[in-house]
């Protein structure tokens, strides 16, 4: 099981953001942006964007739709969204998870290292 079910499961803490049918959200726990939400799909049998677009692509616009209202709710609107896809690109966990990025991040073209 991902340390991502684990949350949804409630078998460890997180600090849940929003939650649907289908979908729940939370901050990460290293965040890398003043807000840092992930959204995540409750099914674990996608490992990353590429197999969800292929498998549910309602359930990827879902993320999406909800990745822009979180956005909207913590932050002005503005939002990068952030799909690690491989272990060369820094996917550690394969369980399918958009960063929702916010905030201050202006400065930088692309992730502002
Ligand atoms: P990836 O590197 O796979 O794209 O993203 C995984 C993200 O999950 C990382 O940003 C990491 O900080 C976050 N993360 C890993 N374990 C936990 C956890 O137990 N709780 C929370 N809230 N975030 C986690």
């Amino acid at each position: 099981m991902s340390i991502f079910s684990r949350i949804i499961d409630r078998e460890i803490p997180a600090d849940i953001v929003f939650e649907s049918e289908r979908l729940i959200a939370f901050r990460d726990i290293a965040p890398q942006a003043p807000v840092h939400l992930l959204v995540v799909p409750k099914t674990e049998e996608y490992a990353n964007v590429t197999e969800l677009a292929a498998g549910d692509p309602a359930l990827l616009a879902e993320l999406v739709a909800t990745a822009r209202d979180l956005a909207a709710e913590h932050s002005d609107g503005d939002f990068r969204l952030v799909f690690n896809t491989g272990e060369n690109a820094g996917q550690t966990v394969f369980h399918v998870h958009a960063h929702v990025l916010a905030g201050g991040l202006a400065e930088g073209s692309l992730g502002g290292e």
